[in-house]
């Protein structure tokens, strides 16, 4: 789960890390009652979307008077903002962030991720901050520094002490970066993360160590302990279809292409997003239907790809390992009986009881093409739904 960076602020501020005031905006009226509260020369208006590359794609705004605040405001909320990170409709920006200003002497970079390579907690820090940090590591690698440390010895000093070293912090912020580190280790840690990011973390004229932006995400297995990071939840980016998953314990994540993907585990899922691909189509999703419950989570798959009015046809590709084929085929036909759909439906079994579960399907009256290979089935569902564009 991931939250605005408003939101990660606030908390960040509790574990001693530096931030600027700022206020939510939901309604440009509040804008006045703001501006006035902020003291320096002038505000930063930020939209507040999970998507980063606001700056870049104009979702980072200055003003220095109150009509020029209101005019960057119009021109944020209720507008749709499109970054490297969103799709190329972009994401409704509903709400802003307004904050102090700071000037900026030097940009820093520093991350905290859960990184399974390394079974670890790594800090990655760069003295290139500000720009985008896969630019970073594709284009100057020696610039990023890694640091893994141990979640149950913690953060020990002369890890702290390393990356000082390496990030070059002046002597004046040694106390500051230190309560930066351990503050958000800490964070880290408490909220069960899977990513901190400060991008930039800043060096001010004023000698002080600022995080300038912020982005936390978190462990949703976990989130069952944290009601305080729950609340901050905000679906309103996501598609109907994805909240819908969610609820179902279904993995779903919504793409651009017209092919519906129903598939059981998550590597099957992408080899059959490859498969597709491979011969000329385009996916409309990525749908890993889980291990258990298997009527009621194909019957729910189903109809949450159905729902989605870009699906031209759906392929269905399932290894029946826990969940035989025979249970599979059943909660397919009873899935397909429940919903009303004239689109071509590919599917493939493969694993324990495959005999079975064709012969069902074989045996059932619906339309319901049969594959024996993955590669097979791609290619079966991309020519039909090239038909029925026809
Ligand atoms: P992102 O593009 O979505 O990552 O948004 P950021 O919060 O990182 O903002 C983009 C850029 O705006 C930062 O890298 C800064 O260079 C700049 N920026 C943000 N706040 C301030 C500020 O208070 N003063 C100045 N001078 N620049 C700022
Ligand atoms: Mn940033």
């Amino acid at each position: 789960m991931n939250i605005h960076e408003y939101q990660a602020k606030k908390i960040l501020k509790e574990y001693d890390v530096n931030v600027l005031n700022g206020y939510l905006v939901k309604d440009i009226k509040e804008i006045e009652k703001v501006f006035k509260k902020i003291e320096t020369d002038q505000v930063v208006i930020k939209a507040q979307i999970h998507a980063g590359g606001r700056g870049k794609a104009g979702g980072v705004k200055f003003a220095k008077t109150l009509d020029e605040a209101v005019n960057a405001a119009k021109n944020l909320i209720g507008k749709k903002l499109v970054t490297h990170q969103t799709d190329k409709k972009g994401v409704l920006v509903r709400n802003i962030y307004i904050e102090e200003s700071c000037s900026i002497k030097n940009e820093y970079y520093l991350s905290l991720v859960l990184d399974r390579k390394n079974n670890g907690i790594t800090f990655v820090a760069s003295t290139e901050g500000g720009m985008e940090i896969e630019e970073v590591a594709k284009n100057i690698p020696e610039k990023i520094i890694e640091l893994r440390v141990d979640s149950f010895i913690g953060l020990r000093d002369y890890q702290i002490r390393f990356l000082i070293d390496k990030l070059k912090i002046p002597e004046i912020l040694q106390s500051d970066i230190k309560k930066t580190l351990n503050g958000i280790f800490k964070a880290f840690n408490d909220k069960n993360c899977n990513l901190i990011e400060i991008n930039p973390l800043v060096l001010t004229e004023k000698n002080e160590l600022i995080a300038l932006d912020a982005k936390m995400s978190f462990d949703d297995n976990a989130l069952f302990k944290h009601d305080d990071i729950l609340k901050l939840k905000d679906n309103t980016e996501k598609k109907e279809q994805e909240i819908e998953a969610e609820k179902h314990g279904i993995s779903y994540v919504s793409l651009d292409g017209d092919i519906g993907c129903m598939v059981n585990g998550a590597g099957l899922a992408m080899a059959t997003m490859d498969s597709i691909s491979d011969v000329g189509g385009s996916p409309a999703n990525f749908l890993d239907v889980g291990g258990s419950a298997a009527k009621e989570n194909i019957k729910n798959a189903f109809k949450i790809i159905l729902s989605d009015s870009k699906v031209k046809g759906v392929f269905i590709n399932i290894f029946g390992g826990i969940i035989h084929c025979d249970l599979i085929a059943e909660g397919i036909i009873q899935a397909s009986k429940e919903a009303a759909y004239d689109l071509p439906i590919v599917t493939r079994l493969e694993g324990s009881n495959v005999e079975k579960g064709s012969k069902i399907l074989h045996d059932s009256s619906l339309e319901i093409y049969t594959a024996s290979s993955m590669a097979e089935g791609a290619q079966k569902i991309v020519d039909l739904t090239r038909k029925e564009h026809k």
